[in-house]
């Protein structure tokens, strides 16, 4: 079944342990903030931290386990049907962060839409761990510095992660509008569970 993650909007859903999700980057040119918790605990959830300590690389490739904050395996990404740049350095979005570029009205952000997505399921927690930035584009130099690059996905790239714990997983299509990441325009994404 394909749900829409309506554009600058965020939306969460169950997945059972073998269960598969793919999140399509539907128009090509969107940013998918993903986040994983534990179902039956939501103080365990998908770490970048300790994902990269894992995976001693950036971002994921195909195959690669997801962990959570206590170093057990979440999801695998079984497949990557785009160009494969993902980030993991940057925190969700949150308005406070549209502030700092100069916006000076509420802005929707990644924080608030993991927020209303848990909501509709009834679930709340007090803390936003940081996403798996899917599709984003952040190159990095040598000095250590970084850039915001254009998405360089096409229509209907996606990605497929199967569940290795019972779990919930959440999705941002990012709003940010004021960097190039989702190529000026945030749109619509999918996820499909299957
Ligand atoms: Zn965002």
């Amino acid at each position: 079944m394909k749900h829409t993650i309506p554009a600058r909007s965020g939306k969460a859903h169950r997945l059972e342990k073998g269960q598969s999700v793919r999140v399509i980057n539907t128009h090509g040119n969107q940013v998918v903030d993903f986040w994983a918790f534990n179902a039956n605990d939501f103080r365990e959830y998908m770490g970048m931290e300790h994902c990269r300590a894992f995976w001693s690389r950036l971002f994921p490739v195909a195959g690669d386990k997801m962990l959570t904050n206590r170093r057990r395996a979440i999801l695998t990404l079984v497949e990557d049907n785009s160009p494969g740049r993902h980030d993991t350095l940057i925190a969700p979005c949150d308005n406070e962060r549209y502030g700092l570029l100069g916006c000076t009205h509420y802005h929707d952000n990644c924080r608030d839409n993991l927020h209303a997505g848990l909501a509709n399921l009834g679930i709340t927690i007090p803390y936003t761990p940081n996403s798996l930035n899917l599709f984003m584009n952040i190159p990095w130099r040598q000095d250590g510095s970084l850039e915001w690059g254009n998405c360089l996905c096409r229509p209907g790239d996606n990605v497929l992660f199967t569940a290795e714990m019972d779990c919930i997983v959440a999705f941002s299509a990012c709003p940010q509008d004021m960097l190039p990441i989702n190529n000026g325009t945030p749109t619509e994404a999918h996820f499909e569970i299957v």
